[in-house]
């Protein structure tokens, strides 16, 4: 049998396996920060008209330039951040993971590195490997924020070409303040000095936070860019949309290695569609935040140790007993509850889910408390 290493593949990825959840069918799936709610009913019809509306010339190539789409998420950022920003500063993509590889594709690739805080969004490395970009990994303090002495130290001697911030931080909910970032900024700046080094801050989870965006940043910051996506917020991770906010030079690099015509004019006018709809769906934001903060608080009152959050998921342990971990993570799904290992030694993530999973996870949880806290 002829498998995958068998094939004059790159050595990088020789060995290596893809990235995946398990996508198992149990009773309460907690485990790939998706939004429990499905669209609401008029959000759908209204995906229904645009769709067909936009079947009418699937004949012709889409907007290349996703011009339409990219002025609505500019308002939707300038609406929801108090930053002004337009189309020319923004731009779109099949999910976040694309705007990420587009900008590894940009600034990174062979003979570069990237550098991001680990433990954070394993994509991050995994897209740097997949485009022949060098990755380094930098340091956090026991509380999972960003040990950043220890990163601007590092980053002044390994002088990274890209550098990733995640905020909130995916998997431990951890927020990064302004200040870190500026740190950040600067440091992969004077390290690399020239043309300076990009920073890329992944927003994923930003409407979910208890504090406000980062974006004001990237004004008069020509290498910063911010990083966000449908999936979570507007509870739409089948429909792949993910975008960014940066100097208009920045807009301008990454279309030189996107695919042309990579924005399906069937995404473009579901997200359109999508984007009507925002004070809606930023209605079930608002609930999950209260659930993710109720979870939070049943978690602590069980003696647990619990990540303080300011995304839609939840990091807590410590698990150190028998099996440790990966045991508690099997108990859970024994009783129909399914949450994340992400390999963090003694922790566990789970996703906020809607009021009746939280309950069955937290009941769940409370069962295990005398074996595991
Ligand atoms: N960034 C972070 C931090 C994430 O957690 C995720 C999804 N899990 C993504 C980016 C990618 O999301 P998408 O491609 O669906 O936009």
């Amino acid at each position: 049998m002829i498998g995958t290493d068998d094939l004059p593949i790159r050595d990088e990825l020789r060995g290596m396996s893809p990235y995946g959840a398990p996508q198992l069918d149990v009773p309460v799936r907690l485990n790939t920060n998706e939004n429990p709610y499905p669209l609401p009913e008029e959000l759908v019809a209204r995906i229904a008209e645009r769709v067909s509306e936009a079947a009418r010339t699937l004949n012709r190539y889409p907007d290349r330039d996703a011009v339409i789409l990219r002025t609505e998420l500019a308002r939707y950022l300038t609406r929801t951040t108090g930053h002004e920003v337009g189309p020319r500063e923004v731009w779109a993509a099949n999910g976040s993971n694309e705007i990420l590889q587009q900008l590894l594709q940009a600034f990174g690739g062979p003979g570069r590195t990237a550098f991001g805080v680990e433990p954070s969004y394993s994509m991050h490395a995994l897209i740097a490997r997949g485009t022949g970009t060098g990755w380094i990994s930098g340091p956090r303090r026991e509380d999972f924020t960003i040990d950043t002495a220890g990163a601007v130290e590092m980053i002044a001697e390994r002088r990274p070409h890209v550098v990733f911030i995640c905020s909130p931080n995916n998997p431990t909910g951890t927020a990064v303040d302004a200040g870190t970032v500026l740190a950040l900024y600067e440091a992969a700046q004077a390290a690399r000095g020239g043309r300076g080094a990009l920073v890329v801050i992944d927003e994923a989870y930003a409407e979910f936070s208890h504090r406000p965006s980062l974006l004001p940043l990237i004004e008069d910051r020509p290498l910063l860019v911010l990083s966000r996506t449908m999936s979570k917020a507007f509870g739409a991770a089948g429909l792949r949309l993910g975008y960014l906010a940066a100097h208009p030079a920045v807009v301008d690099a990454v279309q030189l290695v996107r695919l042309p015509y990579h924005l399906s004019a069937v995404t473009q006018a579901t997200a359109l569609a999508a984007l009507e709809h925002t004070d809606t769906l930023l209605g079930y934001v608002g609930r999950l935040k209260d659930e993710r903060d109720r979870i939070v608080a049943e978690l602590t009152g069980m003696g647990y140790e619990v990540t303080p959050s300011d995304a839609n998921f939840v990091q807590f342990g410590r698990f150190e007993g028998e099996g440790g971990a990966r045991a508690v993570w099997q108990r859970l799904l024994d009783r129909g509850v399914l949450v994340r290992d992400n390999g963090v030694p003694g922790r566990l993530r789970v996703t906020t889910g809607t009021p009746a999973e939280n309950d069955a996870f937290l009941a769940a949880m409370r069962e295990l408390t005398p074996i595991t806290a």
